[in-house]
Order: structure tokens, then sequence, then C-alpha cells
């Protein structure tokens, strides 16, 4: 038996916050799924004495490097970017670039540790990656953040590759930064690949990319009140963030019935009693990518709204809550006010919104809850149906995409079900259900090519 072997968790736990200093995101993100995982390996020597959990949570490797760009000023800039290419067990890095002043190295590493599960739950051959810089693209002009983008990638180009990892976008990094960063590689390589997703329609985009994490987070709600015969439709919904997850989640929302009461940025929340309309959202949408203005202004514009400065919101009644912004943003005590106020499921759009506390709150409570890594994979989903698209040279036709968005996320709804169902009880605990089921596809393609 090797030495390490069957260290109980806290002893795993407290191994990887030593190895890890400073890091305190990526330690939660682990400590999070061991505390599943171990349970799940108790009589499973195999993955114990291959060391699979351990192995997982060491990235294969982390690459860090400068960024230097001209402001409009004529300022020299000194950003700091890194890719963390987690694992690759079971296809290419995948994973979204993160552009925002709160980027460390910590944050990446725990995204591109989630993200490694979450691609394994999707069923497509996917591993996980993640990367990003601390640049701040707001107040930005479109020329400085083209010169940021094209400065990144020429280092970033000689570790990516379409068979070797595909970035995509994440908070900070939409369609016109794709563009720069694709148009650099292209230059760069002068190959013509499908290195990131998230591209245009014009230049090997897939349909539905912009809106599949919304919806699927939307969706996967869907498939867990169907379990309790109930619906979207006629429930009160509070979404948090106003950006491209938060945005498609109240359309969906929408669309299926539900009254979307509330979005939020880092600067507060609206409250909209009389719930959004395509309308709306539609402005929000304008608001955010073509203006870049704040969520603040929505009060201005639809009489009858509230902006509450400097407050999330998750103290506003409602069914159903959506987290869509970032992580830890809803903590133990917003945990209490949701199930306080009667709300009976979260589905979350953002990677790890809900911290520790806050998890435990909702697992104890039993009430429906879904981990990002299960319903915010729609997204990286359909980035992988984009790789397919671009290996085939092929566009496939919006209906077909949406089917398939639906089909995956029921997939990993199903998924989830089966190895987080609690015996006896018709409950299922969706956080454990998604950390064994993508453990368990990364794990076994780990025993088969031996110790590497
Ligand atoms: P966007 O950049 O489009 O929007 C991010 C939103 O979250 C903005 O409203 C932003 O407000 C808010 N936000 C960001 N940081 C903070 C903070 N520290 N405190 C409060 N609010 C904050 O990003 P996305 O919508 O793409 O991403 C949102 C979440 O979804 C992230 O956790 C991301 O990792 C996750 N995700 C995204 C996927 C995608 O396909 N885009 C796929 C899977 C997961 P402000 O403008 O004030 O910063």
């Amino acid at each position: 038996m090797a030495v390490t072997d069957h260290v109980d968790l806290n002893t795993f736990v407290e191994g990887v916050r030593k190895r890890n200093p400073g890091q305190p995101e990526f330690v939660q993100a682990v400590q999070e799924v061991a505390e599943d995982i171990f349970d799940f390996m108790q009589d499973k020597e195999k993955y114990h004495k291959a060391q699979i959990l351990r192995r997982i949570a060491e990235p294969d490797r982390v690459i860090s490097f400068r960024v230097c760009w001209e402001d409009d000023k004529g300022n020299i800039r000194v950003q700091r970017a890194w890719r963390v290419q987690n694992n690759n067990a079971i296809g290419p890095y995948k994973g979204g670039l993160r552009f925002h002043p709160s980027v460390t190295e910590s944050v990446l590493k725990f995204l591109a540790f989630e993200q490694t599960f979450k691609n394994a739950l999707t069923g497509l051959p996917m591993g996980g990656g993640k990367g990003g810089s601390n640049f701040n693209p707001k107040g930005k002009s479109d020329n400085e953040v083209m010169r940021f983008c094209q400065s990144l990638m020429t280092e970033l180009y000689r570790h990516i590759g379409a068979d070797v990892d595909v970035p995509a976008g994440d908070i900070g990094v939409g369609g016109r930064e794709i563009g720069y960063m694709f148009g650099q590689y292209k230059r760069l390589t002068n190959v013509f690949e499908g290195v990131l997703t998230g591209k245009g329609l014009e230049y090997g985009g897939s349909l539905i990319r912009t809106e599949a994490t919304g919806y699927g987070a939307t969706y996967f709600l869907q498939n867990m009140l169907k379990t309790q015969g109930k619906d979207i439709a006629g429930h009160t919904v509070v979404i948090s963030g106003s950006g491209n997850v938060a945005t498609h989640a109240a359309e969906k929302c929408t669309q299926l019935g539900g009254k979307v009461l509330t979005l939020s940025d880092s600067e507060g929340f609206i409250y909209d009693p009389a719930g959004m309309t395509q309308e709306k959202i539609d402005w929000v949408k304008e608001l955010k990518n073509k203006r870049r203005g704040r969520i603040s202004e929505y009060a201005k514009e639809f009489k009858g709204s509230e902006f509450h400065a400097g407050k999330t919101p998750w103290g506003v009644k409602c069914d159903l809550a959506l987290p869509c912004a970032t992580q830890n943003e809803l903590l133990g005590p917003d945990a209490d006010t949701l199930l306080n106020n009667g709300c009976i499921a979260v589905s979350e759009g953002a990677n790890m919104p809900t911290n520790l506390e806050g998890v435990h709150k909702f697992k104890a409570a039993n009430i429906l809850y879904a981990p990002g890594k299960a319903a915010n994979a729609g997204g990286v989903a359909v980035s992988g149906l984009e790789m397919s698209q671009n290996s085939a040279r092929i566009s496939w036709k919006e209906e077909e995409l949406q089917r398939l968005l639906q089909d995956i996320m029921s997939g990993i709804h199903e998924r989830c079900a089966e190895y987080g169902g609690k015996p006896g009880t018709k409950v299922i605990d969706y956080v454990r259900g998604a950390n064994i089921a993508g453990f368990k596809k990364v794990a076994d393609a780990m025993l088969a090519y031996g110790i590497t």
C-alpha cells in the first residue's frame, strides 16, 4: 500500500492547502469535490492506489506570462496572464479566458479544476483548462482592447491548438475579444483552425454558442423541477449578473413563463417588480454589449424598477434563483435568506457562485440545487459542438443545435441523478452526482494510461 493511501479528507485538504499557499479559491474548489469523492472512493482501491484525485488537483502545467501593451495615451502597460492546463485525459484542454482585475493564479486554477469535471459531464471529449489576465477591459477603447488581445496571443499561441488546447470566452471576454485573438493567432501561425470557440459566425463560430450557458442553466433548472412535477412557468426568478450568462438565463426563463425580478453587476442590483420582458432584456444586452454601460441605468429607463447600490439580489423573495455573476457571490447568510423566503431551486450559471457554507445549507435543506459544473455546462458543450463543426468544416442549423443542447443538459441531469440519488429517498444531491460522474470518467481514462 502506498504511503499516502487512504489519508482522511481533512489531511488531504490540508495537504492541498499547504502545497498551494495563498490560493483560497483553488483550495475551496478542491475541498468541495473531495468531500464527495472521498466518500465514493471508500471501497474503490484502484482510485486510491493510483492517487487519482491528488493528480487531478495538480494541474498538468501552469503557464504564466507578461503581456505588454500601449494605451491610447502612449503609456506602456504591463499585465500578467496565465493559461492553466489542468487535465487532458479525455480530450484537448478546453475552457475560457477571463479578463478581470480579480483574476489570479488561484482563481484560474479553481476554474480549470472545475472545468475538468464539467467537461467530462457533458459527455464530449474535452479536457479541462482555463486562462486569463488581470487586465480590466472596462473603460478601455476598442483599440486598446485590440492591442492587449494581440499582445496576449503573441505569447499564448505557442501553447494552444485545435487538438491541444482550445480557449473560449468568460468574464470580460466576448465576441470582440475572441475576434481580436483569433485574428492574431491566424496571423502568427498562418493556420485557420478551430483554436478558439465563441467565434463570430462569419469565421467558424457556431449558432447558439452565445446563448448556450444561460439557456443551458435554465434547461437544467427545468429538468430538476420536472422531478417534482413542477415547471418554471408561474414562478418568480432572481438572477445575479447582467452579462452573457445572466441575460440569456433571463431570456429563457421569461420565454418559459417565469417572472424575472432582478439582474445585477458589481455596483448593485436592479429589482423590477413587474418582471422582465424580451424588450427589457434586449435593452440590457445592448446596454452591456454595445454601450458597455452599468445596470443601474435600467432603473432610469424602466418605471417602477429600483436600483439597490452595493447590494446583491438574494434578499428579494423568489421561488427560483440563478446566480450568474461570479465566484463566492452567494454566502451562507444569503442561502439562509433564500431558504427562509421559500426558494425551492437554485441553478448556478456562474462558476462556484455559492461559498462552501452556502452549499452545505442548500444541501441540508434538500432543495433542488445544481452546482455550476453541471448547470452551466451548456456553454462548453456548444463550444464542443463548435469544435466538431470546425473539424468537419460544416455548420449545423439552429434547430439541430437547440435540440443537441437540450439533450446534453438532460444527459447531464441524468448522470447527476444516477450518482447523486440519496438512498431510500427521492432527493437528488446534484453536487455529489456531478462530482462523482465527472470524476469517474476522467479517473477511468487516467487509469488506462498508467502512471503519467
Ligand atoms: P460577463 O463578463 O458577460 O458578465 C459578468 C457579469 O458578472 C457582469 O454583470 C459583471 O458585472 C458581474 N461580475 C463580474 N465580477 C463580479 C464581481 N466580482 N462582483 C459582482 N459582480 C461581478 O461574463 P459571463 O456572463 O460570461 O460569466 C458569468 C459567470 O458565468 C462567470 O462565473 C463565468 O465563469 C461563468 N460561465 C460563463 C460561461 C460563458 O459561456 N460565458 C460558461 C460557463 C460559466 P460588472 O460588469 O460590474 O463586472
